[in-house]
């Protein structure tokens, strides 16, 4: 059987959501830092651990068959490669931000201004689009210093709470683009029955982490209206207790309304409400 490659982040942002999401499916391999490549031991796959940069080229030529990064790097690198699943972690975007002493206010007063970015593909399709015409300045690294040395009129870089523009003086003026880590193949081999195999893996790991494993107790009385309250996968499990008509209910809760539905649960009467994480939920 062909054994699959797929290319992570050595290391950097991306790299232990990464690792944790390939364990989380089971897949059983050594993260010695010092490796290039290490082999699954219980699934025919190797992993290949690379910089971010070169993930998207070595799918698109074949060298790994999938890779795990950010959507702003494949963008960037104008690669032909097929997205097969978001994954939700490394999630930021793409910001033009601007000296907050500056009087730039709107897209427009950005002509003729220098931008400095990393980003200088994304950056200048945005600009067209836009009707901008602004003199990108592209540099490897620390952009966000580049206006106090006097090396750009505003910078294009990748911000997730926002924390590092506001320590260098900058304030977010316009999102360029949102980005997060997804899992991508090379363009000939999406059908392969190995890559679905993974793919299902992730996605039930995945559907897992966005939701609860709810037990509860309740009177048969109040029964009705609990199950009223619970989305579930399909219909609740509804157990006997020892004591006379009270019953546990099974099921599970999507964790953005978890908060709201447990204080309904309650008013329910709901009573020793426990919830559990989920491992992998597979449909
Ligand atoms: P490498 O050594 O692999 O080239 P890098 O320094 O280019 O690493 P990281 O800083 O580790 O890259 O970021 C990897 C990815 O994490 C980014 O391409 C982006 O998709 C995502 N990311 C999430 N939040 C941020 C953020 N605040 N700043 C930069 N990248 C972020
Ligand atoms: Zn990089």
């Amino acid at each position: 059987m062909k054994t699959l490659k797929i290319a992570i982040q050595k290391s950097g942002r991306l790299n232990e959501k990464s690792v944790e999401l390939l364990k989380n499916c089971g897949l059983n391999f050594e993260n010695y830092k010092s490796s290039l490549i290490s082999p699954v031991s219980n699934f025919p796959l190797e992993i290949l651990f690379l910089r971010d940069d070169d993930i998207p080229e070595y799918v698109q030529d074949g060298i790994a068959d999938l890779g795990i990064v950010g959507e702003n790097v494949i963008e960037e690198t104008e690669v032909e490669v097929t997205y097969l699943q978001r994954l939700g972690f490394g999630k930021c975007s793409l910001k033009i931000a601007v000296p907050n002493n500056n009087t730039i206010t709107e897209l427009n007063q950005l002509n003729g201004r220098s931008i400095a970015t990393t980003y200088p593909v994304i950056l200048g399709k945005y600009l067209k689009k836009q009707g901008i015409q602004s003199d990108i300045r592209t540099i490897s690294g620390s952009v966000e210093i580049s206006p106090g040395l006097g090396l750009a009129d505003a910078i294009c870089d990748l911000v997730s709470t926002g924390g590092t523009l506001k320590s260098n003086g900058l304030i977010p003026f316009a999102d360029v683009m949102s980005s997060e880590a997804v899992l991508i193949c090379n363009k000939s081999n999406s059908e392969s029955d190995l890559i679905q195999e993974l793919v299902q893996r992730i996605q039930s790991v995945l559907r897992a982490k966005e939701t609860k494993y709810v037990v509860l107790n309740v009177h048969r009385d109040n029964l009705q209206a609990i199950i009223a309250l619970l989305p579930g996968v399909k219909s609740p499990s509804v157990v006997p207790l020892a004591e006379d008509n009270w019953v546990a209910v099974h099921t599970v809760i999507p964790e953005r309304d978890f908060w709201d539905r447990i204080s309904q649960l309650k008013q329910a009467g709901a009573q020793g409400i426990v919830v559990m994480p989920i491992e992998k939920i597979i449909l």
